[in-house]
């Protein structure tokens, strides 16, 4: 996306535009983000973010950025599903929300089956090297890290850094998800600012601050945060990682893929037989928006098998498929399901020239208006 500004912002300032967005009454709610409380201890577990609802301005006093960026939201939930599920898409009012590219991506497509209205919208989003997933799970097995003593994280070239109270780093041996090594498009689709911790060390106490929109542009004024213009030699290095972090992607995307295909049919079909029909990716998927899901009654009348089950699902959202990964992440038995969305999708703008999740005039190829402009 083209930027109007770039600044660099303290990290610490970063909520100052959330309240600035609900006083001026810019939005009226905000899909904001929180550090769980585990209930047996009731101390907070910076590694496990969940999604929450800000109406109020005092209500923010805070804002886990670095561990948004760094671990995204736990298990099934995203920003694109929240804004779907829990306030109805903004169909009817003001919402702000913090998304990742690939949230972009699924608003773009739920804008374009009318589930969500992108003019009741103000999205901060992220560049995005990917996010590193269960990280809670995987540290309390790390007998040399104290989780306690963690104060900040960031996604580097080795996968999780950790910032310790100390001032010490360490590089803990954690990648990101499987889905987001193949993943090309790291930038925001749609935004009105974006927020970008690419080229900045772990010892930064600041943030790239991306104006993209005029409405995003009235906000950082309103909100008199101190900013400093990003210096020229900075934007280089900024656009020269992204560059850098899509080529990995591109690289590793096609020989996943080339591997994949290599798989006949029947063996594709036979990795399927691994789906226990738990719904966890149905759950998970931002352009799955069925609200009375005929497999999930399909799957308790004990009407459908396991094969048909996921043949169905993918039929169902293939060519909605904005390549999240949520589906992937979330499922129990590994099933390597973004291998088949992606080795579609790469079919689908092979074919039809279609990118889901990529511009609202794409016009889905499975649409009446679609198929009634084809030449049969
Ligand atoms: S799929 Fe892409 S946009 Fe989404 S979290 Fe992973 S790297 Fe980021
Ligand atoms: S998450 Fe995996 S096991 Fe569960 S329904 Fe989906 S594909 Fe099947
Ligand atoms: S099918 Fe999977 S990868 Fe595609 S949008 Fe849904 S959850 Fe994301």
């Amino acid at each position: 996306m083209d930027t109007i500004d770039e600044y660099l912002i303290k990290i610490e300032d970063f909520p100052k535009l959330l309240t600035t967005l609900l006083k001026e009454k810019v939005v009226s709610k905000i899909i904001g983000a929180k550090v769980r409380v585990d209930k047996k201890t009731q101390k907070e577990d910076r590694f496990t973010i969940s999604p929450e609802l800000y109406e109020k301005p005092e209500d923010i006093s805070g804002f886990p950025l670095t561990n948004l960026i760094a671990y995204g939201y736990a298990r099934t939930d995203s920003a694109a599903k929240f804004l779907h599920k829990s306030v109805n898409g903004a169909l009817k009012e003001k919402v702000g929300l913090i998304a990742r590219p690939c949230d972009t991506r699924g608003i773009i497509e739920l804008v374009k089956i009318r589930q969500v209205n992108l003019d009741n919208l103000f999205i901060i989003a992220f560049e995005d090297r990917g996010m590193v997933i269960n990280v809670s799970r995987q540290i309390k097995k790390m007998n040399d890290i104290d989780p306690t003593k963690v104060v900040k994280e960031k996604i580097g070239d080795k996968g999780l850094i950790l910032k310790f109270e100390d001032g010490s780093t360490k590089e803990v041996g954690l990648d990101i998800a499987e889905n987001c090594t193949r993943c090309v498009r790291k930038v925001p689709v749609v935004a009105d600012l974006g927020i970008s911790d690419l080229i900045l060390p772990i010892d930064s106490d600041e943030i790239i601050l991306k104006v993209y929109s005029t409405k995003g542009e009235e906000l950082v004024e309103k909100s008199k945060i101190n900013k400093k213009p990003l210096p020229d030699d900075m934007k280089t290095k900024d656009a020269e990682k992204l560059k850098e972090i899509r080529e990995i992607a591109l690289a590793k995307r096609a020989k996943d893929l080339e591997e994949w295909d290599k798989l006949s049919q029947e063996e594709k079909m036979i990795k399927l037989q691994a789906c226990t029909m738990c719904g966890m990716c149905i759950r998970g998927c931002p352009v799955c928006y069925c609200v009375d899901c005929i497999l999930t009654k399909k799957r308790k009348a004990k009407t459908i098998n396991k094969e048909t089950y996921q043949l169905t699902r993918i039929a169902h959202v293939a060519d909605r498929c904005v390549e999240c990964g949520n589906c992937d992440n979330n499922c129990p038995t590994h099933l390597p399901l973004s291998l088949y969305f992606q080795s579609l999708n790469d079919s689908f703008k092979e074919k039809f020239g279609y990118n889901a999740g990529e511009s609202l005039e794409d016009i889905p190829f499975r649409s009446g208006k679609a198929i009634s402009e084809m030449e049969l």
